[in-house]
């Protein structure tokens, strides 16, 4: 039986703890914020689950993962089908007949792929960055409209700087299906995000202390714990040493308004490069909400500065290569696994961050 020290309640740390709780480890869980689940975090306001830290919405194709967290919430049978708002002129998401439609009038998949190879331009070979995979993908009316004004206000980077495979997740269908995803599972946890983590950690093996920061007693922490399972930044772990790796934050505006009904769906991507956000979520949608008002959330996408939240990692060639560096420097730290989004440096969507926590633990376990 090993002491173990879980640095950060999201849902690796949380799947990780359950595992290890589970084996008969006793676990120490703690977490700089004030709350459970990471960003993956929901609150009630006005009876309605609003997600804090921006819209997550559950999918996937891993049998395991999806049984393993349906232990802990019933979902739902929301299916995302975001709206592009581009100018004023409403596109359904993902790229499918319905925006095919919409943008140019054509009725059959034979039509709309005439106009989309018409528009495939030069690109030839490899893709070298997002402009050149989006317009070999789809076009270059739907990435006009649709993709470039977005993409740079996400990522604050020209899409000729940004590498292709952000937009791979993306996709593109000849179907009239608005289904964004195409994961056999998917939905939202009736009652919200929050109690899933609450119940991952609800076990007598395991200790959570909030409002606890690991970078206050760092030293004391490496020394008295077995094991640490690291989920924060990896670039933080080493104090910078190397550099900053760099992230893309958010800023929320969340209002409660006195009407049932502000967008008519959870989510609208506002597509254009003059919006100052880059969507709107109307929270109620996500649980087909009935209630007098509705919340909706305005989001913005920042750099990352020194005191913001690391939302996304931005995984180009010159991050990617200082991740490598790092992970390198993580060798002379064997007690220390690093996981997550943070702890990887990866995209990682939900059902990616358990099946990775559920592999890690079972190789820790064996
Ligand atoms: N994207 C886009 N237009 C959209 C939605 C997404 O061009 O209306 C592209 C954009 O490059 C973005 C990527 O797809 O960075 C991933 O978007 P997604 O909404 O999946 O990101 P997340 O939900 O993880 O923030």
């Amino acid at each position: 039986m090993s002491q173990y020290l879980i640095v950060g309640a999201g849902i690796y740390g949380a799947t990780y703890a359950r595992e290890l709780a589970l084996a008969g480890h006793q676990v120490q869980v703690i977490e700089k914020a004030n709350h459970l689940a990471g960003h993956i975090y929901t609150e009630e306001i006005e009876g309605i689950q609003v997600h804090t830290f921006g819209a997550h919405i559950f999918h996937t194709s891993d049998d395991e993962v999806w049984e393993y967290v349906n232990q802990f919430a019933d979902f739902n049978h929301y299916i995302n089908s975001p709206i592009a708002n581009y100018k004023g002129e409403i596109y359904n998401l993902p790229f499918n007949m319905n925006t095919f439609n919409k943008l140019w009038g054509v009725i059959t998949p034979d039509e709309a792929l005439a106009k989309i190879n018409e528009q495939r331009g030069q690109v030839t070979g490899e893709p070298k960055n997002l402009e050149e995979q989006a317009i070999a993908l789809v076009g270059q009316d739907v990435y006009e409209k649709l993709i470039k004004g977005y993409t740079e206000k996400q990522w604050g980077k020209s899409a000729t700087e940004l590498p292709a495979f952000i937009i791979r997740r993306l996709p593109l269908r000849f179907t009239y299906d608005n289904n964004y995803f195409n994961d056999p599972h998917q939905g939202i946890p009736v009652g919200g995000y929050t109690q899933i983590v609450e119940k991952m950690l609800d076990h007598p093996n395991i200790q959570v202390q909030l409002n606890t920061d690991f970078f206050n007693k760092k030293d004391a922490y490496l020394r008295d714990f077995d094991r640490i399972i690291y989920t924060g930044q990896i670039d933080q772990f080493f104090d910078f040493e190397l550099g900053m790796l760099e992230y893309r934050s958010l800023r929320f505006e969340t209002e409660v308004l006195n009407i049932a009904n502000y967008q008519g769906n959870a989510v609208v991507n506002y597509t254009d490069r003059e919006t100052p956000y880059t969507r709107i979520i109307e929270h109620k949608h996500f649980e087909f909400g009935q209630q007098e008002k509705t919340v909706i959330t305005r989001e913005y996408s920042k750099e990352w500065e020194t005191g913001d939240e690391p939302y996304y990692p931005v995984n180009d060639e010159l991050n990617n290569r200082l991740y490598e560096e790092y992970v390198a420097l993580a060798k002379d730290f064997p007690k220390v696994h690093f996981g997550g989004r943070l702890g990887q440096y990866k995209y990682y969507n939900m059902d990616q961050v358990i099946r990775s926590a559920l592999d890690a633990v079972r190789e820790e376990l064996a």
